[in-house]
């Protein structure tokens, strides 16, 4: 099978690669591991993302935004950050003149928007399939079912483990934070009003109840290893009772919503040394994988395809999509904002699981400082923006 640019993987990511480029006039494939249509169940999906504007702009100009359920999703209207030792930051929406931070969106919702669009999209094949081998010129890929695809230009969303960024040999950065995201969700007594709560609990991680629709609340709950190991052996019960703690002064009692089952994820640093090779263009997780604290991987991934888009469909017309020229250009476009959020996320996971007295004390200042400063402040509420 022959096209001018194939997407390797089927995540969210490499759903709004091939749906972009099929737009923009090219010739897909899109090779899906697994080619199950997304079950969209009345149930709250544990595994939701805050999706910031960039994500929204390029939904939005894929026709995708339109297409979610928008009575499940909740925006984000402010984000409250508080430490064990009770200095906190408040970054609202309002101070920089906007009406929403982010909105929450559930895996599913976005995942079933997304094939909806696929359905529709124009020079786009959905092959089934998990890649197996390359040729070493990077001309011609086999599918494990011995489908043999031959592309100008391969786009690696093949997630966290990539294969293809493991056959065009990329170094990488690793780095396990021994910590795992907990996830379930809750209806709470008392309103959110719109508030991303987030506590660092020292040893115990890092707590987020990020706001669904009406009073419901979806938790992740970064935990250290052996912590996440008991939670995962507790009822969804415990682990309200656990959350009373630090948040019942907000929102009141929690109460487990079905499936009343939490899920893990393991967390870990991953930074390839490049998000480009000879005809390969890596996105996603696969060309990055950051902490969940600032809730960005999603982000960055929409990030990555709308520069992609723009790199391609801007290129000269005597370039071919995989010309090397243009995938630096891709690189390039891409730096700042990837090492911007990877020292961002790492930092912050390292000063706030910092025990050390004086480093507790600089933390707990600085907090209180940005508070102090609305010009500081707007920055930080820019980037989580992605503005
Ligand atoms: C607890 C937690 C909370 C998070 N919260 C947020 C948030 O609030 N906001 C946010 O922006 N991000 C968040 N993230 C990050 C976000 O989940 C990821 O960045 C995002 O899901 C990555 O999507 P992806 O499409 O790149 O990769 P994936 O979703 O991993 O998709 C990769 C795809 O490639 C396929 N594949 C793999 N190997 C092959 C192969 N050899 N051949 C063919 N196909 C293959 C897989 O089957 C899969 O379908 C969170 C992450 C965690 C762990």
């Amino acid at each position: 099978m022959q096209c001018q640019i194939a997407v390797i993987g089927n995540g969210a990511v490499g759903k709004a690669a091939a749906l972009g480029l099929a737009q923009a006039g090219f010739e897909v494939i899109l090779v899906a591991a697994s080619n199950t249509p997304v079950a969209v169940s009345p149930e709250w999906d544990a595994r939701v993302f805050a999706l910031n504007h960039t994500a929204r702009n390029l939904l939005s100009k894929l026709k995708v935004w339109d297409a979610l359920n928008l009575q499940r999703i909740a925006p984000v209207e402010a984000m409250h950050v508080m430490d064990e030792d009770g200095a906190s930051l408040v970054l609202d929406a309002y101070s920089a003149n906007q009406t929403e931070m982010a909105w929450i969106v559930e895996d599913q919702n976005l995942n079933q928007a997304l094939d909806a669009a696929l359905r529709f999209a124009p020079r786009l094949q959905i092959v089934s399939g998990k890649s197996e081998s390359i040729t070493p010129d990077f001309s011609e890929l086999t599918l494990d079912n011995k489908t043999v695809l031959q592309a100008q230009l391969w786009i690696g969303a093949d997630g966290a483990q990539s294969w293809l960024r493991n056959q065009a040999g990329i170094g990488l950065d690793y780095r396990a934070y021994g910590q795992r995201g907990v996830v379930c969700n809750f209806s709470c007594a008392t309103p959110h009003h719109g508030v991303a709560r987030q506590w660092f609990v020292g040893e115990q991680g890092i707590i987020a109840l990020l706001p669904l629709p009406d009073q419901q609340v979806s938790l992740v709950w970064s935990a250290p290893q052996a912590l996440s190991e008991t939670l995962m052996s507790e009822s969804t019960e415990q682990i309200a009772a656990r959350l009373a703690r630090y948040c019942g002064a907000a929102l009141g009692e929690l109460t487990p919503l079905p499936p009343q089952r939490a899920q893990a994820f393991p967390l870990q640093f991953i930074g390839p040394h490049s998000m480009t090779a000879p005809r390969l263009a890596l996105v996603g997780d696969a060309a990055h994988v950051v902490h969940p604290l600032a809730g960005h991987g999603m982000n960055l991934g929409f990030g990555d395809v709308s520069a992609l888009l723009d790199a391609i469909t801007q290129r000269e017309a005597w370039r071919a999509c995989g010309d090397q020229r243009v995938l630096q250009r891709y690189a390039r476009a891409r730096k700042e904002d990837v090492l911007l959020m990877q020292l961002t996320t790492d930092g912050l996971s390292r000063l706030f699981g910092a025990q050390f007295g004086p480093i507790k004390t600089a933390r707990n200042a600085g907090m209180t400082l940005v508070n102090k400063f609305p010009f500081l402040k707007k920055q930080l509420i820019l980037q989580a923006m992605g503005k």
